[in-house]
């Protein structure tokens, strides 16, 4: 299953990625339950790596219930 809820809405990987970067990525792969905490509410993280360009790959992190997100960039 690649579909999640966030903040009351489905999300295919895709637009998770899209939530954090800004931007449709080109290429997503499946979201996962990352293994951390929200700081800012202490709600579930998922992860996505994605790639923004051909040449770069990210790994973003949101949280489900508000609107915390970051890449490791
Ligand atoms: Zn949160």
């Amino acid at each position: 299953m690649s579909n999640r809820v966030v903040q009351g809405r489905m999300v295919t990987p895709e637009t998770l990625a899209e939530l954090v970067e800004g931007e449709r990525p080109m290429e997503a792969e499946d979201i996962e339950d990352a293994d951390r905490d929200c700081p800012d509410c202490g709600g579930d993280v998922l992860s996505v790596g994605y790639m923004p360009s051909v040449t770069e790959f990210v790994t973003a992190y949101k949280c489900q219930d508000c609107d915390w997100g970051e890449t490791d960039r």
